[in-house]
């Protein structure tokens, strides 16, 4: 932006009262945005409204976060999607808004105060997550072209592979804006144009995930209460009776189940946890441990690089089975049964797990013998998964208001 003549203007305080000020100190005559799905910036937004009329400056929002935001997507009806399929299709039909032209030059005013940023020694950096990915928009674009060019065709194959780069890794760009949906969304279309067709499926799978992300931010504008409570009005209310303490052992990577921990640790070292094992690492807290949702809701939203309230409520909700799920609370994955399925050699698994470097591969596939660990100073799984399923069969049963 530099090049351009923008200017990065940080400042510390509330939103609305410090775009007050810098609105007033420059003498701006508009403020545009791009609008947020969550109820955070929706209040935000509405304050920055009755701000910007009591000072005389024009409110402009846009939509840039979606391809298809808020209420755009509606049944027949005019209802809101509670279930992907219908909603896909739905999103699908919808002519697709245009890309903007790229501003080719910014006027900035000078001698405006800024806190220091980021690249100066005043920020504490050095605290960050070593494995976080690269930020700033040339490692996103970079990113991009690299999955387009190289992991898109083989995208749908690949994708349930927690070890190595089977995805795009685009979510902390998507989430902080640093590529265009649009962009990203029109790019992949016109790659697939040049794929066979087992690549074309490949891509199209890929455009189905970006639709999900916008499939989540439709139900939390439209469902707010989904922060709160179940969305599935049956749970409303279920009580998770798991132990509290079991669940420091699940965010320090420590339940003695190796594909669990692997993705604790992972997310722990990076701020990245692949979706196969954000969905086994959360189906074990609520279905194994069982406990609160929102517990581990809090904890990726607090360690996540992508974190982003909508996709993790939905991913959540969806894992513990209260959540826009055409499947019901009955489908219980088994944590051994998926390493055997999507880390068959235990490579992830070794990769975060060190105390298993030199464990027989195929004693990572099933539990050990009662009392008895994988490796010495790898504690001993801290439940039998067989017996607990049994119990959150029983657990959604009697919680069900019919
Ligand atoms: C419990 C749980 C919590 C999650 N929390 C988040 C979160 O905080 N932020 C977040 O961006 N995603 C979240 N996801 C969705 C998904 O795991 C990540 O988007 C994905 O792992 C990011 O890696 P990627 O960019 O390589 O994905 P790719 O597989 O390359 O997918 C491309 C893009 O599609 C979108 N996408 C893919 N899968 C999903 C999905 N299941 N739901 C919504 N969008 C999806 C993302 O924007 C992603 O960047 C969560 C999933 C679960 C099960």
């Amino acid at each position: 932006m530099a090049e351009i003549g923008g200017r990065l203007v940080i400042r510390q305080g509330d939103a609305v009262a410090e775009l007050e000020k810098l609105a007033l100190e420059t003498r701006a005559e508009a403020i545009f945005f791009n609008r947020d799905p969550d109820p955070f910036g929706r209040g935000v937004e509405e304050r920055l409204e009755k701000m910007g009329a009591r000072i005389g400056i024009a409110i402009r929002p846009f939509k840039d976060v979606a391809i298809h935001e808020r209420n755009e997507v509606l049944t027949g009806g005019g209802d809101p999607f509670r279930v992907f399929t219908p909603y896909s299709k739905a999103w699908a039909k919808l002519p697709k808004p245009p890309i903007a032209k790229r501003i080719s030059r910014i006027q900035s005013p000078s001698g405006i105060f800024s806190l220091p940023h980021p690249d100066n020694s005043t920020w504490d950096l050095a605290s960050a997550a070593k494995g976080v990915l690269e930020a700033g928009e040339k490692a996103a674009r970079l990113r991009m072209q690299a999955f387009l060019d190289s992991g898109l065709a083989r995208y749908g194959a690949m994708r349930n592979l927690p070890s190595g780069r089977t995805t795009s890794r685009l979510s902390q760009d998507l989430r902080f804006g640093l590529i265009s949906i649009r962009e990203l969304h029109r790019a992949t279309l016109d790659k697939m144009e040049t794929l066979d067709a087992a690549g074309r499926d490949s891509a199209a799978t890929y455009v189905s995930e970006l639709v999900w992300r916008e499939f989540y931010m439709q139900v939390l504008w439209n469902f707010p209460a989904v922060l709160e409570e179940e969305f599935n009005v049956k749970y409303r209310g279920m009580v998770w009776p798991g132990k509290t303490a079991n669940f420091q052992r699940w965010c320090d990577g420590e339940t003695g189940f190796p594909i669990v921990d692997a993705a604790m640790r992972e997310l722990r070292e990076t701020g990245f946890m692949h979706n196969r094992t954000r969905m086994i690492a959360a189906m074990f807290l609520t279905k194994d441990l069982h406990l609160d949702w929102r517990m581990g809701e809090m904890w990726f939203m607090q360690t996540l690089a992508d974190g982003e309230i909508a996709s993790n409520n939905g991913g959540w909700q969806w894992s513990a089975g209260t959540g826009a799920d055409a499947a019901p609370y009955f489908r219980i994955q088994n944590p051994w049964s998926q390493t055997k399925r999507f880390d068959p050699d235990g490579t992830y698994i070794k990769t975060w797990v060190p105390e298993l470097l030199n464990v027989d591969v195929a004693k990572l596939m099933d539990p050990p013998a009662p009392g008895m660990r994988l490796a010495l100073g790898y504690p001993s799984p801290i439940v039998d998964h067989s017996v607990v399923r049994d119990i959150t069969l029983d657990l959604f049963k009697s919680a069900a208001v019919q």
